[in-house]
């Protein structure tokens, strides 16, 4: 090309920085480096914008270039760069391909890698207050009790002093002022010890040994790919990817475990420090603002070595990544259903392919999308096919229900009513699981027929008895118990339909009346501590029977329970779901998995209406790669992912008829390409969602289309949105 801008070239270019801010923004903004400054791609800075200042990272730095639309001489300079690592070009890569992938600009999801701006600025000394010299000090009452904070305790800042002591902060600075109190600077918050990997773990039976020696052969390797540990509950899995972990701490690298329900895994860590000598770094929505920015520094620096953590953990910075694991990799909480909505499993392995690096998928029951993989050789599978230590996997039997003729009012068969009468009698555990929390899901007036319900969303309130409420789990509305129908105003003919765990409780307690009963819901729970001392309690053997909804059947290792009885087998069939039969059979084969991990034999008992269907067939005949195969030839005939893909496009908003028209207005835009099809739109089963109706498109296509493109293509040619909500599920979980 022939040059037109001889004459520019005459002057020095500015080198710019282009900086990438969290926010819904895709384009980064070019600033200028200032001369002598050093700035290089990754690197965090504040930049001015609009009349403020923001802190963003340099995507790119380049000399400029003759086709910039901002010219040189208008670019505002980089005012700071931030006293943080640089983030590594595997991680910006990660940034764009996510965004791209799931169509959201850029700066939304480095906004999820900045996800606590206060640890980019360097941690500011703190100080406390210890004893000073009280000699010829005037005493007053509030005085007094703060001095009594002060002595012999733990070093405390000012407002903590005052909180100890019951006082207002004056007080706490009248007497610093007046040298009754000395200034000392506060211990750093704990530090994030490194784990010893050399530390012996326990002697592996063959399988393990086998399973464990390629994934250190891949950690080595320091190249991409992905490993699925395949192995029944109880077969090792854990043991086997902490020697994977081993291997790369050995190296000095960092370990992510994605785990589901962070919340739960005190026993995971409880392993972990018994193998390695140290907590890990953990990483959740609940963790004290405090802790959460020094663990992100932690993690962005290299300093902490094993980050767990929920689905979230996936945008941490880590540049000396050299592993990741996903277990139960098969959890449907990995995918995010507000935001940003994505997929926590599939990224992680994105996220190993830009750091070069493995990527270990655990699970006793793989998703068909892994499976698929694995079959078509981009994964490579390790199985555990037996428990550990001679363990047996758990008989399971289906109760027909339709064979019972139990009261309105109970819910547990005879069969499972003996067998916790057997546990009992044996001193064993016994666990009953039910996903459904609250009393009784649905309240009816028996006088007219009135169904109680939110007035926010198409859903049913639920009753919880303990609180004498109604609640919606949806939207978190909630109303006192009423003693008379809203609608007919009847008096008392209000009837509780259903169970809920508090229910199974009442009728548990019923029959064994001197039974140590607990429930575990995640609303019965004050937050993970509560969940850790439940979980702890049931593995010391202090409960006899738990309660519980899917919170009791992750993960956990209760060495006595010998009884499971799952007490609505068929609750996550209905729906439409394409995913409802396998979810199912994953979810009771995981609390299946629960029972007889240690010497005795367990028992699980599966009440159904519905004995012959293949979930059940394949639980009771433990066939699961029999079911998987089915499911796949299913899904394989319909086009259904893993072999074709989907994207939902749902639409909210306050009035019903905009909705419904933009709805309409979209499917008439839609694209019509061989290969794709565009279901709907139909108003969303949860028609009405915290007062905003809603409406789906579903969009499917076969696996070869860009979907990314037909997508941006289809927005783009529709007429613009106004009062309306667009999201976009790509690779949706939830139809709801
Ligand atoms: P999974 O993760 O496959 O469900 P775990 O790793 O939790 O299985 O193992 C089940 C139980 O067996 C745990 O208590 C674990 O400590 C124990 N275990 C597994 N492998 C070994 C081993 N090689 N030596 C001793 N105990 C083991
Ligand atoms: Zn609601």
């Amino acid at each position: 090309m022939p040059c037109t801008h001889a004459s520019s070239s005459a002057r020095p270019k500015a080198r710019r920085a282009r900086v990438l801010l969290p926010l819904p923004l895709d384009t980064p903004f070019d600033y200028r480096v200032p001369s002598g400054g050093e700035i290089v791609p990754g690197h965090v800075v504040r930049v001015p914008f609009g009349s403020g200042e923001r802190v963003g990272v340099a995507w790119d730095v380049a000399e400029g270039a003759d086709d910039i639309e901002v010219a040189d001489d208008r670019l505002k300079d980089v005012a700071e760069v931030l006293d943080v690592v640089p983030l590594d070009g595997a991680i910006r890569a990660f940034v764009d391909w996510v965004a791209a992938y799931y169509l959201v600009p850029r700066g939304r999801i480095l906004r999820m890698v900045l996800s606590v701006p206060e640890a980019l600025h360097p941690p500011r000394p703190t100080f406390g207050y210890g004893a000073g010299e009280t000699a010829g000090l005037r005493l007053t009452a509030a005085r007094e009790r703060v001095l009594r904070a002060v002595a012999g305790g733990p070093v405390l800042s000012a407002a903590e002093l005052a909180a100890a002591a019951g006082v207002g902060i004056g007080v706490v600075q009248g007497l610093a002022a007046a040298g009754a109190l000395s200034r000392v600077a506060l211990p750093a918050p704990a530090g994030f010890a490194a784990p010893d990997p050399s530390r012996p773990g326990p002697a592996l039976s063959p399988e393990q040994a086998a399973a464990t020696g390629a994934l250190a052969a891949r950690v080595a390797a320091g190249a991409f790919s992905v490993s699925v540990l395949d192995g029944v509950t109880g077969a090792g899995k854990t043991e086997v990817y902490f020697e994977a972990i081993a291997a790369a701490l050995l190296r000095g690298q960092q370990v992510l475990v994605l785990l589901p329900e962070i919340a739960l895994t005190a026993q995971w860590l409880g392993r972990f420090e018994a193998r390695f000598g140290v907590q890990p770094a953990v990483w959740h929505s609940e963790l004290g603002a405090a802790r959460r920015r020094a663990t992100w520094r932690a993690a962005a620096s290299g300093a902490a070595a094993l980050l767990v953590g929920a689905r979230s953990a996936l945008f941490l910075p880590l540049p000396r990544l050299g592993l990741i694991v996903v277990d139960e990799e098969h959890d449907a909480s990995f995918k995010q259903e507000d935001g940003v909505m994505y997929n926590a499993r599939d990224m992680a392995v994105v996220r190993a392919r830009f750091a070069a690096r493995p990527v270990v998928l655990v699970s006793a029951t793989p998703s068909l999308e892994t499976v698929a993989n694995v079959e078509s050789g981009r994964y490579q599978r390790l199985h555990l096919p037996k428990r550990h230590g001679g363990a047996q996997l758990p008989r399971i039997v289906a109760v027909d229900m339709r064979l019972e003729r139990l009261p309105g009012d109970r819910w547990l068969s005879q069969a499972l009513v003996d067998a916790l009468i057997g546990a009992r009698a044996a001193g064993t555990q016994a666990m009953l699981f039910l996903n459904r929390r609250g009393y009784a899901p649905l309240t009816l007036c028996r006088a007219c027929g009135h169904r109680l319900q939110c007035p926010n969303c198409s859903a049913w309130l639920v009753e919880h008895r303990l609180s004498r409420r109604l609640q919606c789990h949806h939207c978190g509305f909630s109303r006192a118990l009423p003693d008379a129908c809203p609608e007919c105003h009847a008096e008392g003919r209000l009837v509780a339909c259903g169970p809920g765990v508090e229910r199974l409780a009442e009728e548990a307690a019923t029959l064994f009346p001197d039974a140590r009963i607990a429930v575990m819901a995640s609303d019965t729970l004050a937050g993970p501590k509560e969940a850790a001392a439940m979980i702890e309690a049931m593995t010391r053997g202090e409960i006899d029977l738990l309660i519980g909804t899917q919170i009791i059947a992750k993960g956990h290792h209760f060495p006595n329970l010998a009884v499971v009885g799952v007490v609505d087998a068929d609750l996550g069939l209905g729906g439409g779901d394409l995913r409802a039969a396998e979810r199912t059979y994953q979810m009771l084969a995981q609390v299946a998995g629960r029972a007889g991990r240690e010497s005795h034999l367990g028992t699980v008992y599966l009440q159904t209406y519905m004995p012959e269907h293949p979930v059940m067939q394949a639980l009771v005949a433990g066939e699961r790669d029999a079911f998987v195969r089915r499911e796949t030839a299913e899904r394989r005939a319909h086009g259904m992912p893993p072999f074709g893909r989907l994207a939902a496009v749902i639409l909210s908003g306050r009035s019903e008829p905009v909705v419904a028209r933009s709805a309409r207005a979209l499917a008439r835009a839609a694209p019509t390409a061989p290969g794709i099809r565009v279901l709907g739109p139909a108003p969303a089963p949860l028609a009405l969602l915290r007062g905003d109706y809603r409406y789906r498109l579903l969009l499917k296509a076969e696996r070869g289309v860009a979907l990314q493109s037909v997508l941006r293509e289809w927005l783009a040619a529709a007429p613009p949105l106004s009062g309306v909500r667009l999201q976009m599920d790509i690779d949706p979980y939830s139809f709801l």
